[in-house]
């Protein structure tokens, strides 16, 4: 038994939750963290949507919102609708493992069903904004960032348009963090261009779920 086998999911837990190393190496199940961000409007959510039909052994972390629920959204499933005095709770006990305001509103990660399913080597994907994309670069420097990028801005401008769900003022502010998340491409492990939503899917899933493609991968387009 290997040194790293007998160290068993506590170990690794606590590693991964204090971003250290472990016998000089990041635990494995840290590999296995995958963070997806890029401009709202992208289609992130429909990535994530579709790797949830297509692949249900990825688990994806449900994240935390003062946001109002758009049509169609259930509590629990695409988020956790909260007020802002539950989210400032959760902040204080320390229980997110990163969180941003976005547009006006505050989303976070709840930190332990990320660190439960990571020490239990479940793949993990994390679909979070910029912000919360640096916070988890440093807390856990081997998690694999990815960026989903537009065909082109004036697509990504026409497919927030086209949701319809938000006024335009709403837009106005997700197009300018839009600018700011583009311009920050560069500091993700690689792109990933979303003109079909299968085909992203597809590269996602291959690259979570191949170890030697996180530490061969630089900012490139795949
Ligand atoms: P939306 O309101 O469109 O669902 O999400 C707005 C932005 O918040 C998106 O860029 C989305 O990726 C981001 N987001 C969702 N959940 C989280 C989270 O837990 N943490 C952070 N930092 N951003 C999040």
């Amino acid at each position: 038994m290997t040194d790293r086998s007998r160290s068993g999911g506590a170990r690794v837990h606590e590693a991964v939750r204090t971003g250290t190393k472990v016998g000089g190496f990041l635990p494995s199940a840290d590999r296995r963290l995958t963070v997806l961000s890029g401009p709202s409007g992208v289609g992130k959510s429909t990535v994530v949507a579709e790797l949830r039909r297509a692949h249900p052994e990825v688990w994806l972390s449900v994240s935390v919102t003062t946001r109002r629920p758009r049509p169609g959204e259930v509590h629990g499933v695409h988020y956790f609708f909260v007020d802002g005095e539950e989210f400032d709770r959760l902040v204080g006990a320390g229980e997110l493992l990163e969180w941003a305001e976005f547009a006006g509103n505050r989303y976070g990660t709840p930190r332990d069903a990320v660190l439960e399913k990571l020490a239990a080597g479940v793949p993990t994907l994390l679909e979070i904004d910029l912000e919360g994309a640096r916070q988890v670069r440093r807390s856990m420097p081997d998690a694999l960032l990815v960026f989903l990028a537009p065909p082109s801005w004036e697509e990504l401008e026409k497919r927030l348009r086209g949701r319809g769900t938000e006024p335009e003022d709403v837009i106005a502010r997700r197009l300018d963090a839009g600018r700011v998340e583009m311009a920050a491409e560069k500091e993700f492990d690689l792109t990933l261009v979303n003109t079909d939503v299968k085909d992203v899917c597809h590269r996602l899933i291959a690259l979570m779920t191949d170890p030697l493609g996180v530490t061969t991968t630089t900012n490139r387009e795949v």
